[in-house]
């Protein structure tokens, strides 16, 4: 007997549609790209129970005709391609003809569509990929496709959902996306029969209020205003984008969205692009804000490297770098001219001068993506260490504004004071965190942070850990974050940052509490100790000297640099060739 059996087409067909839809948020993105590419203006989504109840689209688009709407539900099924040549032309966000398939295989789904002018519209509904008969229904033009029990008949993919919290978030995540890429038209969305986001259309592109406004209202006016406008025009290429001015780069790398011919996409060399251009204008912990759309031919790219169809390829890689990254570094070196920037397509020598290098290896992104902080475990301790703390001590004097002298048991030793306040502070805060009771501040004033309301859910799914590590915090509204207290450590000045840093590392959900406490300590201790470089008293000096005694590590801050540094009595000897030393 033959051991390989074909598939029953049953089985086959909830495996293919387990591979084009993975969770609620895969099909919401279908649906979007399906009533967009229909030329709605207005589309509403609905969504319960996270997108496992239910998850509607209802768009004012062409709509369909009885026949089409079978049709859509087939496999293979699309208006949109004819011949393979198609495929290098297209420019609708769908050709598979996969997408409405593989949801009815996995789910209860009802589609109603009507064309303009049609007397009356057609409803069909289909269970487990089996279409019922088709009904009447009102003639209002535009489809509206209802999902309900998704994965009903997969179980083992409903298992592999995450927290209801993060599959809203996920949905939120699409829509905002969608509705950045589209801003002239009219967005909705309720999750769980309360509206989230109700956007208004916004005037068309190119360029200026409109997508302003649009993006002021998904990531919040405290990043969105200022950015700096710049466009370019080419043969073949449009390109424009808002990003941030050299002053105006944020603690949190997250608000970077690209988009190519409307589509959100990932490229790790626009991403490059980007980063190199601000070079000279960030440190490791600051970001720029941007986004950004190019509009090329279908055929200078393919999306078809990833099924989810985000991380895209490019056909000359290297002369879009250059462009986005002369463009934009051009533009900050200006950008103290209060003249809203545009440049025109003879300007671009100018920026031509400078040949950036693309670096084909990804030494650069290695440089420009910040590093996650050592984790605090792996420091060396001086061996000598304890030796250097004999008093009785006398403090010398600081040095460079940053070093204290002192001299102590016959030799020397010197302080990093930054360094020093640092570990002072983690350890603190680590032996709070360890025995469960971090000393909190009360704010005055909750600290508002705005936020996307994707981030925002999944965020507050994670408030009972932030309040361990002495955060606590509360929604504001549908896209504010109110911080209440802080920990008691932390330079009330230094909050914003932190925080902002803080959220952005406690979002994944596999982030275990270790991990967020690790993360937390780290950026806190730095934060807080950052105002260490100011002159200090002799008392002062001594106490901190004190203070990094009675620290576990003191020979090092929490990020593994040195923090202090010591000559002793031989080793001065030996220096300075003693007879008889060492
Ligand atoms: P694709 O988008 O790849 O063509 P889908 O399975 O997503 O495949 O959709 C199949 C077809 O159904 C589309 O090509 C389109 O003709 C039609 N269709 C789907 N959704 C809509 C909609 N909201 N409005 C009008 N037509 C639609
Ligand atoms: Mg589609």
């Amino acid at each position: 007997m033959p051991l390989i059996k074909k598939l029953d087409p049953k089985v086959s067909r909830l495996i293919a549609a387990g591979e084009v839809i993975e969770r609620p948020a895969s099909a919401l993105k279908e649906l979007l790209e399906n009533s967009l590419d229909a030329g709605a203006t207005a589309v509403s989504v609905e969504i319960t129970g996270a997108g496992k109840k239910s998850l509607r689209v209802s768009d004012n688009g062409k709509g369909m005709d009885p026949e089409d709407c079978r049709l859509a539900l087939e496999r293979h099924a699309t208006s949109k391609i004819d011949e393979i040549e198609d495929l290098s032309s297209l420019g609708t966000y769908g050709f598979r003809g996969e997408a409405l398939y593989a949801i009815a295989a996995i789910s209860r789904l009802s589609l109603q569509s009507a064309v303009e002018g049609a007397a009356n519209g057609w409803r069909i509904s289909a269970e487990g990929g089996s279409l019922g008969d088709s009904q009447p229904a009102a003639p209002a033009r535009g489809t509206t496709i209802e999902i309900r029990d998704l994965f009903f008949n997969t179980p083992a993919r409903l298992k592999f959902l995450k927290s209801d919290a993060y599959e809203k978030s996920a949905l939120l995540a699409v829509f905002e996306e969608a509705a950045l890429a589209n801003p002239t038209v009219r967005w909705t969305y309720k999750s769980e029969g309360r509206t989230v986001l109700q956007l208004p259309p916004e005037k068309p592109l190119p360029p200026g209020e409109g997508f302003s406004k649009r993006l002021a209202a998904i990531w919040g006016h405290e990043l969105s205003v200022g950015l700096l406008p710049l466009t370019l025009e080419r043969p073949g290429v449009k390109f424009w984008m808002f990003a941030s001015p050299p002053g105006k780069l944020n603690a949190s790398r997250n608000f970077q969205a690209w988009f190519i011919n409307r589509r959100p996409i990932t490229s790790r060399v626009l991403q490059q692009a980007l980063y190199r251009a601000y070079r000279e204008h960030r440190t490791s912990e600051r970001h720029p804000v941007c986004a950004a759309f190019l509009e090329l031919p279908p055929s200078a790219f393919d999306v078809n490297v990833h099924p989810g169809k985000r991380e895209v390829r490019f056909k000359s890689e290297r002369e879009l770098f250059e462009m986005v990254e002369s463009l934009l570094y051009g533009a900050l070196a200006k950008s103290k001219q209060p003249a809203t920037l545009t440049v025109s397509p003879r300007a671009e020598s100018l920026f031509q001068e400078r040949s950036p290098r693309y670096d084909a290896g990804h030494s650069a992104a290695a440089q420009a993506l910040p590093l996650e902080s050592r984790p605090a475990e792996a420091f060396e301790t001086l061996s000598d260490g304890p030796l250097w703390f004999t008093p009785p001590y006398r403090y010398l004097g600081q040095i460079e504004k940053s070093y204290l002298v002192f001299e102590c048991s016959g030799g020397v030793f010197i302080l990093d004071q930054h360094a020093a306040a640092e570990r002072i502070l983690f350890e603190r805060y680590a032996a709070e965190l360890e025995i469960g009771s971090v000393a909190v501040q009360q704010l005055m004033l909750p600290l508002p942070v705005e936020l996307p309301a994707s981030r925002l859910a999944r965020i507050l799914d994670r408030a009972p850990q932030l309040a361990r590590l002495g955060f606590s915090i509360a929604p504001y509204g549908k896209t504010t974050l109110h911080i209440l207290t802080a920990p008691a450590l932390l330079n009330a000045g230094e909050l914003k940052e932190t925080v902002l840093r803080l959220l952005d590392s406690v979002e994944s959900p596999a982030k275990t509490l270790a991990d967020m406490r690790r993360h937390a300590l780290s950026t806190i201790a730095c934060k807080a100790a950052v105002k260490a470089h100011d002159a200090t008293t002799a008392e002062g000096a001594l106490r901190l000297l004190e203070d990094l005694k009675d620290c576990r590590d003191g020979s090092s801050c929490p990020h593994g640099r040195r923090a202090m540094l010591a000559l002793n009595r031989d080793e001065l000897a030996r220096r300075f060739q003693r007879p008889g030393a060492p």
